[in-house]
């Protein structure tokens, strides 16, 4: 898939705030830093996607 991050500011589906973003899902405010260091490639992919975070992801099941 893609390399690096996408840039916080331009995430569709995902309000950036600076160097943290929040979790369309949770509302959970996650620092960019964070993510890119604890997420894993596939969480990240998730969640830039705006599909979720690593804390809610498992209560979206569908
Ligand atoms: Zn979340």
């Amino acid at each position: 898939m893609r390399g690096g991050p996408p840039d916080p500011e331009g995430i569709s589906g995902v309000n950036g705030s600076g160097r943290a973003v929040m979790c369309p899902l949770c509302e959970t405010l996650w620092d960019v830093t964070i993510i890119l260091t604890t997420f894993s490639p596939e969480e990240q992919e998730q969640f830039w996607a705006g599909k979720g975070c690593i804390d809610c992801r498992g209560i979206r099941k569908d």
